[in-house]
């Protein structure tokens, strides 16, 4: 198996089969990301490559993967031929697969449009997971997410029309003291109209290396403290009223919150008032993310 450049995965495959699809990030802009900040230029790797690899998960563990994940940043921008073709010949080499994932950001989703997006559905990508990080324009500029809020909307519309499940990333705490109310309350929007089957929260840790890391140290953006972080889940949760699963599945959280929208409202947002009880003390420091 070769791997080329930094590979990462959300918490949620941990469990999948990891093979490249693509080097980098063609965005690589967003100003809270380190992960490609290094230089690492975007590339699709050739097909017979990414295909040679899935040969060789199928030689060594073939019947037990269940789930596959195609990294790296925005798989989801490389041709869609490429990207079906493997999906196609993934779904035949391991007998018991149940989901193909791939990371892409909003703008690159809507680019695909609903016929390239079902014919990946077809070819049996199954899941996005999407850094939507937030509804709120303003925002969405500031941290150059590359998308609109109307490009998440857009995206979550035509995933879902076509089949893919979208998993939606909200990162509390990036429109920092000054936009903390409004990016609760327009995330809260745009999820309600992007419909993902997850909602996947993370807190602002900011990262070396970074635009936003330089703002946070000239005073430029002042981050959120633990309450303040809590104030704004406690909105956003209450703002989202469409079906969903939230998930805190990450180490960046104050609180790890798990439910069912909108069975489990009240239950996490009394988990967030007993957490609003506690000292800010109580939870875990500041830190500068170094990965
Ligand atoms: S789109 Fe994702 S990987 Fe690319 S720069 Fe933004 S956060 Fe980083």
């Amino acid at each position: 198996m070769r791997y080329e450049g930094p590979i990462y995965r959300p918490p949620s495959e941990a469990d999948s089969l990891l093979v490249q699809a693509t080097v980098g990030c063609p965005h690589n802009l967003c100003t809270f990301c380190m992960v490609y900040k290094d230089g690492i230029k975007f590339k699709v790797r050739p097909v017979a490559d990414i295909k040679a690899d899935l040969d060789e998960a199928a030689a060594s563990c073939g019947s037990q993967v269940r789930t596959l994940f195609f990294p790296a940043g925005n798989t989801i921008a490389m041709p869609t031929a490429a990207l079906a073709e493997i999906c196609r010949y993934s779904r035949t080499l391991f007998p018991r697969l149940k989901r193909i994932t791939v990371y892409g950001s909003s703008h690159y989703i809507r680019r695909k449009g609903a016929e390239q997006l079902q014919a990946l559905a077809q070819a049996g990508l199954s899941r996005i997971h999407v850094g939507v990080e937030s509804g709120d324009d303003a925002i969405l500029t500031r941290i150059k997410k590359g998308a609109t809020a109307a490009d998440h909307i857009a995206a979550g519309t035509l995933a879902r029309a076509a089949g893919i499940e979208i998993n939606a990333y909200v990162m509390l705490g990036i429109g920092g003291l000054e936009r903390s109310e409004s990016h609760a309350l327009e995330t809260a929007r745009v999820i309600n109209e992007m419909r993902p089957a997850v909602v996947r929260l993370r807190t602002l840790v900011p990262k070396v290396n970074t635009p936003l890391l330089q703002d946070i140290q000239a005073g430029r953006f002042q981050m959120l403290g633990p309450h303040q972080v809590l104030e704004e889940t406690l909105a956003l949760i209450s703002g989202i009223t469409i079906p969903t699963l939230v998930a805190s599945d990450h180490y960046t959280n104050y609180l790890d919150l798990a439910g069912r929208l909108p069975e489990d409202r009240e239950y996490l947002r009394e988990k967030l008032r007993q957490a609003l009880s506690r000292d800010e003390s109580t939870f875990r420091p500041f830190f500068i993310g170094t990965q």
